[in-house]
């Protein structure tokens, strides 16, 4: 169309001045609704593009003595404002019910409650993660269990510091007694009974997966579609990333000198949960042997099973979280069993074998990249 027009300009231009004159103002004419037909146009590619594009936005912070991280992903000019308190106020409230750092939280009073047979009343978290426990304890047989931590601080993995030693065998036996999660009965609406009054929780090896899980509803009970939770290297993916692809996260290799972005394998996620546990990096050594900070409550040691890596996906990251842990217990003959057991679980275990060689050992339906 402008080229057209120059051309007219040209040709007018040779003719005699009036015409000129006449032929410019048309021209003026023709250039104004070509303005005014773009200028419409450009407003119209600038609202559609405008309602198509989307933005990343990214909120960061510190939970359960670890750091959270919380991508979503909106509309161009969807705001996020106060997420971010939200979010906070969430975790907090979690942390309030099953941190044991907290000497008033719910399980440190529960901890100290020494009354068998009375009913000790408990929130709707604490009482959910129970419930979860409870169902991991079960399908591990034992291998995960909630009261172990006795036995963790012993060993020098819990709040009483470091040790690097191993500890006197008639102290692991006399904390054994202790030990087992069948002491502690879960009831309805939210009670939780002990058996035995020396008893204690620790949900560690859980509680992170529910707090993502928690804060992923949150954002869904928001509007929000697509967005990735991640406490502590448990995740949940919900949607797509901002360029619209599905989700995906890494698998650190699991060796105690590799670094936090050395990648092993790359997993893709799609409204799915995602947990690790390893043991490569926390761990102490005497004579040349590992000691993990995973303990088999049925013995009282440090897990030797050459298991140092699983990763798990679910639907649930309290259950991915729990279940990880289980199966470093475990082993990877009855873990492996026992993902593939289970519908909408997949799971990767990596073994060290003696010689130092890294094995994988993948569900039936786990799928990965490298
Ligand atoms: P991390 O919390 O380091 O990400 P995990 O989720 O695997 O790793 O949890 C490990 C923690 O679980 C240990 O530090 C300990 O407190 C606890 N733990 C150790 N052994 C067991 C067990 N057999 N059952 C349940 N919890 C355990
Ligand atoms: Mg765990």
């Amino acid at each position: 169309m402008l080229d057209d027009c120059l051309f007219k300009w040209e040709r007018l231009s040779s003719r005699d001045f009036n015409i000129y004159q006449i032929s410019l103002a048309e021209q003026n004419q023709r250039m104004a609704k070509i303005y005014l037909t773009l200028t419409i146009l450009f407003s119209f590619v600038l609202a559609v593009t405008a309602c198509e594009a989307k933005r990343e936005h990214v909120i960061q912070g510190r939970t359960m003595g670890t750091t959270y991280q919380v991508k979503v992903v909106t509309g161009y000019f969807q705001s996020i404002s106060g997420l971010k308190e939200k979010i906070d106020e969430r975790l907090v409230e979690i942390n309030r019910s099953m941190s044991t750092y907290q000497k008033d939280s719910e399980i440190s009073r529960f901890n100290r409650f020494k009354k068998t047979g009375k009913k000790f009343r408990i929130s709707i978290d604490f009482f959910r993660v129970m419930r979860s426990s409870q169902e991991i304890h079960r399908l591990s047989n034992g291998a995960w269990d909630g009261t172990v931590h006795p036995l963790v601080d012993l060993w020098g993995f819990g709040r009483s510091g470091r040790q690097n030693k191993v500890p006197q065998k008639i102290k692991i036996t006399a904390l054994l007694a202790d030990i087992g999660f069948a002491n502690i009965e879960v009831l309805e609406p939210g009670f939780l009974v002990k058996k035995r009054a020396a008893v204690t929780v620790d949900l560690s090896s859980i509680a992170k997966g529910y707090g993502v899980d928690q804060v992923a509803d949150l954002l869904r009970n928001q509007g929000f579609q697509n967005y990735l939770v991640e406490i502590g290297g448990e995740i949940f993916a919900a949607g797509y990333r901002l360029d619209g692809k599905q989700w995906r996260v890494g698998i650190n290799r699991p060796r105690a000198e590799a670094a936090f972005n050395e990648v092993y394998k790359v997993v893709d996620l799609h409204n799915q949960a995602f947990a690790t546990s390893g043991d490569y990096r926390n761990f102490f050594e005497v004579d040349g042997v590992r000691y993990s900070h995973v303990i088999d409550p049925r013995n009282g040691y440090p897990v030797a099973n050459g298991v140092v890596g699983v990763s798990i996906v679910a639907d649930s990251c309290t259950f991915a979280d729990g279940l990880a842990t289980a199966i470093m217990v475990m082993g990877h003959d009855s873990g492996l069993e026992l993902i593939n057991r289970l519908d909408e679980v997949e799971g990767l275990i990596v073994v060290e074998r003696p010689d130092g060689r890294l094995v994988d050992y993948p569900s039936r339906g786990f799928v990965s990249g490298d």
